[in-house]
């Protein structure tokens, strides 16, 4: 299939660093419903992709949902579904883990279910012949709504469990009993398990008791195109003790375990030596609570300084922003920040648990802006238990308070971005039995804020208040709401969370045809003995605590953070009530000390990009370039300023699609440096497609690559030649006097030479079609050589040209 008809085609070509292909006895593929681009962002998948290939008898690969253009065409021409690795189909594996990290992804796991072939309700999929389809994420732990899909779920950490429910199925597999119902009620007596056929009627959640047992992916597969995170999310802790009472993964994911600090320091080390990432992020709920943050980012400094590895911390609390932490944050680069103050009155924010005052964001602010940063996002959540119209008002005074510390604090434009949502109440939480604002007056209050920040020169957004309407129905509903995901699904309904595919128009036609009545889910109110769909799941968190929680919130009473006073929330922490006071050993600081005091020297390298690699973008292959000579600490040079990057540049960008065999890069390089190690270090890094093959010292007064390169030679493979060969007869036209020459080879190739003129640079998408008539996607198109005037046309590399430094 040519790849380059499709946005971002880089998506598909897997054969990434680090990807693996393995043949398990057990094979498993690990199915993210969305695309791409936010599945590869999420450590759960990476973790899980370890642990599988880890085992001996057991193989995972990957699988997303191909964004809409592809699944179209999928659809159009009947293929199948299949993994990244192997190409294999889903259809032909043991197992499919899907994870659910967001309610709006039901429809897209149907689809990809679809797409593999694969009956989508598990009633349908008793024989042995079908994929055992398994789901897990947090959007387990209401898991009714998905429960006719899905064969399994496993409920909490998954760490420990998936071990055992590999070992399990392939027993099961071993002994050859046909019937599936054998491996569902061996999986069923795993705790955190729950297998809906079985209708359990209590379910423990599975949690493990320390990070540091456990692998990490120290080797994650390395993106080829720009991902969401695109950096190494090292989890430094699971958990949180501060309770907000909104916040379902505070609830769920307790209780708080911390990752032993010199253990994170050597999971940084270890990935950025083996992916070549330029970002560390600590992420965390709570990074700011991390308990030894300070001393590891400064150990964490003290080591990466020099390679100009920067780190990122996910969002603040406000009062957790300190000024060691913020200097620590901008040593190299000074990543983006957030802060969620969520509701703008403390009244409301003691009614959902966020315990800081106005004095905590005006210090944590003048902070900010003191250390140089520019750009602030702030979030705030609409709909809250008891908000007033004084709480919806005060939201924008706050973010104009902001605007205000900073134009006090720094003489420059600083930007502000309030993003706003409708507040969904989520099961497990203490307002689960809370039912959600009437949406037609969520979107009152948000077009409300919209108009007054806009009043105010705020960028304000706001997240889309029928995708939150939605989002409440199936965190809070039962087993009927299949009917209505079924339904939405073969309207069309899929990649729900993405606005160019979400179509509320659909689901409304879906809601009539089922007779579901969304808004009655998700503005339902519990009464306090009421059953609730979710009751089968234990998280470990007794429903009196919540109720008790719900109770405080309503009269707006705070609960302090459970590390200094355990609160009795039902999970008899070993450690409750205490903080752990951790540290880290003098060699953890240790800084490498290199040896580059000379001046640095510029290399001219020659490399090609073929095959699948053809695809990456110019940004993707700068990106590969340079992440394999990150990989074996090739001494490069970077610019100064916020933002230092490698002192490298291109020559000519090479369009998506094309293939190059002789494209350049000039780069500069911190002496003492062995030149002649330089391709083949290089090469044994880099993924197939991508080949060094020449280098050469030139001198520091060299002019740029872009501006010596204006000759270029392609050869064509076209559907047929014979158009060429008439091009080349006509007369002149106003793309002619860019054509040097035209030469057929063959009744399929053809080789153009192309020459820039002063006042036109060459575009191939508008020349290619008119030599050729036919459309440039069409076109197999390699350029051969480029060329650069010098008393004659010369190759940028040329070893006689008298500016090359002996090496
Ligand atoms: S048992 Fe106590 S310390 Fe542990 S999570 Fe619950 S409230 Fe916090």
């Amino acid at each position: 299939m040519n790849l380059s008809l499709f946005q971002k085609p880089s998506r598909y070509i897997n054969n990434e660093v680090n990807s693996l292909r393995k043949e398990g006895e057990v094979r498993v593929a690990l199915a993210f419903p969305d695309i791409y681009d936010v599945g590869m962002s999420h450590l759960g998948l990476k973790i899980l992709y370890k642990i599988i290939n880890d085992l001996p008898y057991a193989s995972a690969e990957r699988v997303f949902h191909p964004w809409l253009d592809l699944e179209k065409e999928m659809k159009h021409k009947g293929i199948l579904l299949s993994s990244l690795e192997t190409q294999r189909p889903l259809k032909d594996f043991d197992i499919l883990g899907f994870s659910l990290q967001y309610e709006l992804s039901y429809t897209t796991v149907l689809n990809m279910l679809h797409l593999a072939g694969i009956p989508i309700r598990s009633e349908h999929r008793a024989e042995k012949k079908w994929p055992l389809i398994i789901a897990g994420g947090p959007c387990t732990v209401n898991p009714m709504p998905m429960s006719p899909f899905i064969d399994a779920f496993l409920i909490g950490d998954a760490e420990e469990a998936i071990v055992e429910i590999l070992d399990t199925y392939r027993l099961w597999k071993k002994e050859g009993d046909a019937k599936k119902e054998a491996v569902l009620k061996a999986l069923s007596q795993i705790e955190g398990m729950y297998v809906p056929s079985l209708h359990t009627e209590h379910v423990k959640r599975r949690y493990i008791e320390s990070l540091d047992n456990f692998p990490y992916p120290e080797s994650p597969v390395v993106p080829y195109t720009q991902i969401v995170h695109d950096r190494v999310n090292i989890e430094v802790s699971r958990g949180c003790t501060m309770g907000c009472r909104f916040c379902q993964a505070g609830m769920i994911y307790r209780p708080l375990r911390e990752r032993n600090p010199e253990n994170a320091l050597r999971i940084a080390e270890k990935s950025l030596k083996n992916t070549g990432h330029e970002e560390v992020a600590f992420t965390s709920l709570s990074a700011g609570d991390y308990s030894c943050l300070l001393p590891l980012l400064k150990a964490f400094n003290c080591r990466f300084l020099d390679r100009k590895i920067s780190l990122s911390l996910p969002s603040l609390r406000v009062a957790a922003v300190s000024q060691d932490v913020l200097k620590e944050i901008k040593t190299v680069r000074k990543t983006g920040f957030t802060i969620a103050p969520e509701a703008a009155t403390g009244r409301l924010r003691n009614v959902i648990n966020k315990d800081f005052t106005e004095e905590d964001y005006e210090r944590s602010l003048k902070m900010l802006f003191e250390e140089g940063w520019q750009k602030l996002k702030l979030y705030f959540m609409v709909g809250l238990p008891t908000e007033t119209q004084e709480d919806i008002e005060a939201i924008p005074d706050m973010a104009l308070k902001a605007l205000k510390i900073a134009k006090k604090h720094t003489n420059r434009y600083v930007t502000i971005n309030i993003t706003l949502s409708p507040f969904v109440p989520k099961p497990h939480t203490p307002f689960q039995w809370y039912g959600q604002e009437n949406i037609g007056r969520i979107k009152g209050k948000l077009n409300f804020l919209k108009n007054m920040l806009h009043r105010k020169k705020l960028t304000a957004k706001a997240h889309n208040e029928e995708m939150s309407l939605l989002e409440a129905v199936f965190a809070r509903g039962d087993e009927r709401l299949s009917n209505l995901i079924e339904e939405a699904w073969s309207s069309g309904c899929i990649l729900d969370p993405w606005t160019e595919s979400f179509d509320f128009n659909k689901w409304a036609s879906a809601m009539e045809k089922t007779g579901i009545d969304a808004s009655a889910y998700a503005e339902k109110a519990y009464a306090k003995d009421e059953l609730l769909p979710w009751d089968i799941i234990d998280t470990g968190i007794k429903k009196e605590y919540l109720y008790k929680e719900y109770q405080k919130a309503i009269s707006a009473e705070i609960t302090t953070d459970c590390k200094k006073t355990c609160h009795a929330c039902g999970l008899e922490c070993k450690d409750s009530g205490e903080s752990v006071i951790r540290s880290i050993g003098e060699s953890a600081t240790d800084s490498p000390i290199y040896p580059f005091t000379h001046s640095p020297v510029k290399i001219r390298v020659e490399f090609s990009k073929t095959g699948k690699l053809k695809y990456l973008s110019h940004l993707e292959l700068v990106t590969a370039i340079t992440r394999a000579m990150r990989r074996i600490d090739i001494p490069l040079v970077y610019s100064a300023g916020f933002h230092p990057s490698p002192r490298i540049s291109f020559g000519p960008a090479l369009g998506v699609g094309i293939s190059g065999i002789k494209e350049y890069f000039d780069m500069e390089i911190k002496q003492p440096f062995d030149i002649n190690y330089l391709l083949s270090e290089v090469n044994s890094v880099l993924p197939e497609g991508l080949k060094l093959r020449d280098c050469a010292l030139i001198s520091a007064k060299e002019p740029s690559l872009s501006s010596f390169i204006s000759r270029y030679e392609y050869e064509i493979i076209c559907p047929d030649s014979s158009a060429a060969e008439q091009f080349s007869g006509k007369e002149e036209t106003d793309i002619r006097e860019m054509i040097e020459d035209i030469k057929v080879m063959d009744k399929k190739t053809v080789r153009l030479i192309l020459v820039d003129r002063e006042s036109k640079k060459i575009r191939l998408g508008e020349l290619l079609p008119e030599i050729f008539n036919v459309l440039y996607g069409e076109l197999d198109i390699t350029r051969l050589a480029m060329y650069g005037w010098k008393e004659k046309w010369t190759a940028p590399l040329e070893r006689d040209m008298a500016w090359l430094v002996k090496s």
